[in-house]
């Protein structure tokens, strides 16, 4: 499983080839990923034998929606640990959606990743292997109406990447520094973890933070987001201003609207003040209810009273819309429906 590998140090999979081979490898692994040994044309036929499998996870379950704009696939790798990914098309991006463990300790209440409590961390090379594969795929396949390649790359599938810092560092170097992907292109989103979004501003990369905040006061927020408790709203968001400084790269936060809970007007006003301090964006999507929780899609007229409201306030706001809504694509839904196979709770 060569994704697996440090892409720096592919000279162990070659055995006794030429060292040309190297390059050549790691090219076909990261720069014009394809999805079969089989493919890299210019290898020898018992290299690429040795090669497979290529991909550290199978494909379980693959599914499409939106007219075959969106593509969702449930991976499994060899030890059980499942996880996720989307890849979205639009008329001139094409987004990933990408997970970053399989499931998740936090424990947020509207979240059916989170309901299922924690797998493992995924590997730096697991990782990005699901953008590997997302190029492979959409070289050899494409989306209909959207560019064929990859033009952004969003950790908000199942997860919290900053509880797995080290493995998400490496494999954002790697989308980087291998892969050719630009820093910009990368957004890490976080429910909120302090310490993470400290040593992301350290880093060398001023890739795109967004920060999942769903409440505007600590009440609220810490029933919804159970980590709220240990780095509540006011460090969250100094945090988020100081990266602001840092890379002077905007913050965009992230607002799930959930009916009766976070859609109120209080809420927007509140929503407002942390946005303008922050000078941040604000993207709305209605919940993608899932099968565990208790919460309901904000009904769309009140999204629209939340979005204007807040451009009342001055702030830049844009709805998201829902995608895959038949297909399970909230993150751990699919997972849901495959069966879990991990302990729950
Ligand atoms: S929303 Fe994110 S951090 Fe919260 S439980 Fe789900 S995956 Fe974990």
């Amino acid at each position: 499983m060569p994704y697996l590998h440090d892409p720096d140090d592919l000279a162990s999979l070659i055995g006794d080839g030429p060292s040309y081979r190297v390059d050549q490898l790691r090219g076909w692994l990261y720069e014009t990923p394809v999805l079969g040994a089989d493919e890299m044309t210019n290898l020898p036929k018992d290299l690429r034998e040795r090669l497979e499998p290529l991909w550290p996870f199978e494909v379980e379950m693959e599914q499409s929606a939106d007219g075959g704009a969106t593509r969702k696939w449930l991976f499994r790798a060899p030890d059980g640990a499942a996880f996720e990914a989307v890849l979205m098309g639009y008329p001139r991006r094409v987004t990933l959606c990408i997970s970053s463990q399989a499931g998740c300790a936090l424990g947020c209440t509207f979240c059916a990743t989170g309901q299922f409590g924690f797998e493992r961390h995924l590997q730096a090379g697991e990782i990005v292997a699901q953008v590997a594969y997302a190029r492979a795929f959409l070289r050899k396949f494409g989306l209909p109406g959207s560019p064929d390649r990859l033009t952004n790359v969003v950790f908000m599938g199942m997860g919290e990447p900053l509880a797995n810092y080290d493995r998400v560092r490496e494999a954002i170097r790697r989308m980087i520094e291998v892969m050719g992907m630009s820093a910009r292109s990368i957004t890490v989103s976080t429910v909120g973890m302090v310490p993470g979004i400290k040593r992301l501003t350290d880093e060398p990369w001023p890739v795109s933070l967004a920060v999942s905040l769903h409440a505007a006061d600590d009440d609220l927020r810490s029933t919804l987001v159970p980590i709220n408790r240990r780095y509540p709203i006011a460090d969250l968001v100094a945090a988020a201003d100081r990266y602001y400084e840092k890379k002077g790269r905007r913050v965009s936060l992230e607002w799930t609207m959930m009916d009766g809970v976070n859609d109120t007007d209080d809420q927007a006003v509140k929503l407002a003040g942390i946005a303008r301090e922050l000078r941040a964006h604000v993207n709305l999507i209605a919940l993608n209810p899932t099968p565990l929780s208790p919460n309901k899609a904000s009904a769309e007229p009140r999204i629209e009273r939340f979005a204007r409201l807040l451009g009342d306030l001055g702030v830049n706001v844009t709805v998201r819309d829902t995608r895959g809504k038949d297909i399970d694509a909230a993150c751990g839904q699919l997972r849901i429906r495959s069966g879990h196979r991990q302990k729950v709770g």
